[in-house]
């Protein structure tokens, strides 16, 4: 490889990630199964799912298909899940870990993520009422996380939003460590402390919304959601300059930076263009003039899980994320 960024990052567990992923949040059915085998064609190994983005039964099919063709082999490919909020549970955890399974068609993921630490009543996906709202302790849920490994329905396991306090609050009792924490990060939201804290514990940071997610639902968007992040005139000009994408640049930046990075698009073109940010190669005045844009904002702020009338465990921004 030609810009000298790592292609692989071996995990505190000693498992190996591809750094740079397919993300599937907001694909269409109908449309993403020929997304991922059209990614897996061009060389992804690494797809981004979650239970909550109800499609993981087309991500199966394309895998199945890939490897049926023998564009892949099952062991050199890296399949993340979530658990998603209302399966805290001890109870929920296997048995849902089981239905993601069964929809992806595989027999173990290479890594499961607890998706928010943010807990709702079974069947309560996305809580309006206060009372839709549980307190399951962490430690209940990541024990559970840990049996996966043990029980091999998982190979690694991490989190996802989750500030520093609460991986604290992790590495306090854990047999198995997080291997990652999956966190919205780009040019406007650096995440230079967490990303810090998180090498200092040798767990990695994946970045979600690399590109500034501008296909988010328009639910997402609130009067201080931060500009298109693919429009600012400082990455414009750096793109321009070197003749390549803004995308790219973005995608790049997370590469040198020594994050995975886990774009998603449906576009074969794009998907395309997005994996050959590999032989993108920042100088280190690009690099900070990146750096210098953040403004700690973020395009998916998880308000609906602190309603402002909420009796829940969580009120406000800062209680999410700090
Ligand atoms: P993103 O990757 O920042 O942006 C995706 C959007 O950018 C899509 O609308 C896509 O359009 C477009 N796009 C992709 N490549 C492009 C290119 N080269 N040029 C121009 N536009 C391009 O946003 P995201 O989906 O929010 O984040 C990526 C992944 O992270 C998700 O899919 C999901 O797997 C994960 N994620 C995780 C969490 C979490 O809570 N853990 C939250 C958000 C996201 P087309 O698809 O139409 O090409």
């Amino acid at each position: 490889m030609s810009s000298g960024v790592n292609k692989v990052y071996t995990l505190n567990d000693g498992n190996v990630i591809p750094s740079l992923g397919l993300g599937t949040w907001n694909s269409e059915k109908g449309i993403l199964k020929e997304a991922v085998l059209e990614a897996l064609k061009i060389g992804y190994v690494h797809i981004d799912c979650a239970y909550i983005y109800n499609n993981q039964r087309e991500v199966g099919e394309a895998i199945k298909e890939a490897i049926d063709q023998h564009i892949v082999e099952r062991k050199n490919l890296f399949v993340t899940s979530k658990l998603w909020n209302d399966h805290h549970r001890k109870e929920d955890v296997e048995k849902y870990c089981k239905v993601t399974l069964k929809d992806l068609g595989l027999d173990y993921l290479d890594l499961y993520l607890i998706h928010w630490p943010v807990s709702s009543k079974p069947n309560s996906h996305f809580p309006t009422q206060p009372d839709e709202f549980i307190d399951v302790p962490i430690e209940e849920t990541w024990k559970a996380m840990e049996s996966l490994v043990e029980k091999g329905l998982v190979k690694s396991v991490g989190v996802s939003n989750f500030s520093i306090h609460r991986i604290e609050e992790i590495l306090n009792f854990c047999k198995i460590k997080p291997v990652v924490n999956q966190v919205e990060c780009h040019p406007y939201l650096t995440q230079k402390p967490l990303q810090q804290f998180c090498l200092s514990k040798d767990i990695l940071l994946t970045a979600y919304s690399p590109l500034g997610s501008p296909g988010r639902p328009s639910a997402f968007n609130k009067e201080d959601s931060p500009k298109p992040l693919m429009e600012d005139e400082k990455l414009i000009s750096i793109a321009q300059a070197k003749h390549v994408s803004v995308a790219q640049v973005l995608i790049a930046w997370q590469l040198q930076n020594g994050n995975v990075v886990i774009p998603k698009s449906v576009t074969p073109e794009r998907i395309k263009e997005n994996f050959d940010a590999f032989k993108v190669i920042l100088s280190n005045e690009e690099m900070d003039a990146i750096d210098a844009l953040n403004k700690n904002a973020r395009y998916v702020k998880g308000h609906i899980f602190y309603p402002s009338d909420t009796t829940g465990p969580i009120k406000t921004y800062d209680q999410l994320w700090n």
